[in-house]
């Protein structure tokens, strides 16, 4: 009857009123627990960093003391190395936090791409010469102007070739190309390494994701620091991408980011703030 059917569906309005809220509890907690997750990283990440500080500082201190023996020496220099490795982990874990936060601020200004790119080269140079790689840059003759925080592009493109770097066998070949098509720029990290097997491809930029677990790999790292290159680059609105053709056939990774004409880029000035 009509009294039934009205019935029915008001208690169907009932259900779905109790399942719309059951979900949005559910989502509710989600990001509670997010953001807890987030608060922990940054907490921890602080509370790591502030005893490597005086630790730094008395390993520095430590090399101005003369008269010691060749081990101390070399102690002394594998301590240095080990600390420089914790408080770089420790600021990438930071950065990663402040991201998540929302609390990184870019400075953006007009920036010639083939100026990034060789600061970046010059942070990774110890880690190319010792792997002994061969290196190749191929830059346009003309400026490609992108709309960015200089200094942190030169970290994604520098984390992008430590990795090359990395994950290639000793005496191997990393390229990086630049190249701009009309309003795109696009740089490039081309090695003949380790690569990437296809269901790890999509996944390598996911926080604390690597390839190889096992805690006895040879490559340190906490799988943060593509994390980082994908938040950066999507905070300046562009992206980055992987691809490989497998384990052993090497890895390519592509940035991707808005160029500026050169007539705008000269407006705000090369290098000037906004
Ligand atoms: P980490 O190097 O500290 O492990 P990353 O976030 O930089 O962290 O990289 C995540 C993972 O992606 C690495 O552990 C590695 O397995 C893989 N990877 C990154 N770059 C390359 C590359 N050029 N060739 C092969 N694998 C790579």
């Amino acid at each position: 009857s009509a009294v039934q059917s009205a019935l029915r569906a008001r208690r169907r309005q009932y259900q779905l009123r109790d399942q719309i809220g059951e979900q949005m509890k559910a989502e509710q907690a989600l990001r509670d627990s997010e953001r807890r997750k987030d608060e922990f990283l940054a907490t921890l990440a602080h509370e790591l960093r502030n005893p490597l500080a005086p630790i730094r500082m008395g390993v520095d201190a430590l090399a101005r003391i003369p008269g010691d023996s060749a081990q101390a020496l070399r102690l002394r220099e594998m301590m240095a190395r080990q600390v420089g490795q914790l408080v770089k982990l420790i600021d990438e874990l930071l950065d990663l936090s402040r991201i998540a936060t929302g609390k990184v601020v870019l400075r953006r200004v007009s920036v010639d791409l083939r100026t990034v790119i060789a600061s970046a080269l010059e942070a990774c140079q110890p880690a190319l010469e010792a792997a002994r790689h061969e290196v190749r840059v191929e830059l346009p003759p003309q400026p490609v102007w992108v709309h960015g925080d200089p200094s942190r592009l030169a970290q994604v493109v520098s984390n992008l070739v430590n990795n090359a770097a990395k994950y290639t066998p000793a005496g191997g070949h990393v390229r990086i190309e630049l190249a701009q098509v009309q309003r795109e720029a696009t740089l490039r990290v081309v090695d003949d390494g380790m690569g990437i097997p296809a269901e790890m491809v999509g996944r390598v930029f996911d926080m604390f994701t690597q390839v190889d677990r096992t805690l006895d790999r040879a490559q340190g790292g906490l799988g943060i620091g593509l994390a980082l290159v994908r938040s950066l680059m999507e905070l300046h609105g562009g992206s980055v991408r992987a691809d490989s053709d497998g384990l052993d056939r090497g890895s390519v990774f592509t940035l991707t980011l808005p160029a500026i004409a050169a007539e705008a880029a000269a407006d705000c000035g090369p290098g000037a703030p906004e």
